[in-house]
């Protein structure tokens, strides 16, 4: 395993560190608490959990494997977050993450799911930002970092609206969505911050599109985790790209591929990026160039959404999903009631993509999704 400095922290991360969302058996605790060892040995030093993970079993996992863990007199980190909207709601949170965790302090602890530009602010203002500086002046929290699914400027924004308060930051990058995240990883890692990468398999959709996919995969490589791996770390900024373990084999997997990996030169990332661009054919490859909607509708989001629509159309409920949960937008209706038509998106898109039409598809999904749901109530 090699390892890369977590920004101005002073710590070294193993380059590939474990996703606590992915347990293929939540219940099993002990049973899953040997896959997180499993990582643990093979030298991962990054552990990510959060509370609602895997039925809200994540962190317990991860406290009974933390237990074998400190006898090893190795160092090990671990990052859970809070999602919480008031300053009064961080604290208990917080604590049940260290009851469950077992463990005296929690070395990053994330400010979650920023994912629309105005709830940092919110957050701010409802004083969730200083009950995460009282934590860590208590010791509790030992580097406080944010997670997020900004992209692009909204990023580099949101760090500075924080005013140098977060250490580290978690944001989703790979292979297919660099477009539309390396401004952000960029703008973390010259501020000092250390940089981990979820996603790193598209949330899975890479490996279940791997077909699809093959075409980010060059001579020699026998999965499709071997380029997501080479991408995310071919990129310099990057501290620690993490991978979700279902099981130990998943472990061994990604380990295998992780062996083989030989970073990109600048040239060849020149050539692989031009290659994804070019191989999207119509797929929003979210370059956002759509940014300017007179009404701000989130374009990109939509967009990103819909492509999964194009890889399977049999699952509308999982754009749907994503759109809700991913991205931030629960209602399509809704959100896209501003839009005038104008078709100035369509016109900038790099992609050629019809927009609008594409828009009309998702809310035709909405319709007959709440019909579904309607039937069954
Ligand atoms: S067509 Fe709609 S989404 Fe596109 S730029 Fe105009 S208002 Fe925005
Ligand atoms: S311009 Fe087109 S390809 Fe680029 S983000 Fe917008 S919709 Fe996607």
């Amino acid at each position: 395993m090699r390892f890369r400095p977590y920004g101005n922290t002073g710590i070294q991360t193993s380059e590939i560190g474990m996703g606590g969302m992915r347990f293929e058996n939540p219940d099993q605790i002990e049973e899953m608490a040997q896959v997180v060892l499993h990582a643990f040995d093979k030298g991962v030093n990054y552990f990510d959990t959060a509370p609602f993970y895997c039925k809200d079993k994540s962190e317990n996992i991860f406290g009974v494997a933390i237990s074998e863990m400190k006898k090893s007199g190795k160092p090990f980190y671990i990052s859970t977050k809070t999602g919480v909207s008031r300053g009064e709601e961080v604290r208990p949170q917080f604590e049940r993450s260290l009851e469950r965790l077992g463990v005296d302090a929690v070395d990053f602890y994330h400010v979650w799911c920023l994912v629309r530009p105005e709830q940092l602010p919110e957050r701010k203002l409802n004083g969730v930002l200083d009950e995460f500086r009282k934590l860590k002046e208590e010791g509790l929290v030992r580097h406080i970092c944010v997670s997020t699914h900004l992209g692009d400027d909204q990023v580099a924004t949101m760090l500075d609206q924080a005013e140098g308060l977060f250490e580290g930051m978690l944001i989703g990058l790979n292979a297919i969505n660099f477009n539309f995240r390396l401004k952000g990883v960029r703008a973390a890692a010259q501020r000092g911050m250390g940089v981990a990468t979820m996603n790193t398999l598209g949330g899975g959709m890479l490996a279940d599109h791997a077909q699809h996919y093959r075409y980010l995969m060059r001579e020699g490589d026998e999965s499709i985790l071997e380029p997501a791996l080479r991408f995310n770390l071919s990129v310099p900024e990057v501290s620690v790209a993490l991978v979700g373990f279902r099981n130990k084999r998943d472990v061994d997997t990604a380990f295998e591929a992780y062996e083989k990996v030989e970073l990109l030169s600048d040239a060849e990332m020149r050539d692989f990026k031009t290659g994804v661009v070019e191989s999207s054919e119509d797929f929003c490859t979210q370059c956002n160039y759509c940014r300017d909607c007179p009404v701000e509708i989130p374009i990109v989001r939509f967009m990103e959404a819909y492509n999964g629509n194009l890889l399977d159309d049999s699952q509308p409920q999982s754009v749907l999903n994503k759109l809700r949960y991913h991205w931030g937008i629960p209602e399509v209706e809704a959100a896209l009631a501003a839009c005038t038509e104008c078709r100035q998106c369509e016109n900038v898109c790099t992609q050629h993509l019809p927009i609008l039409k594409r828009f009309e598809t998702l809310r035709q999904m909405e319709r007959e999704s709440k019909a579904q749901k309607a039937k069954h109530t």
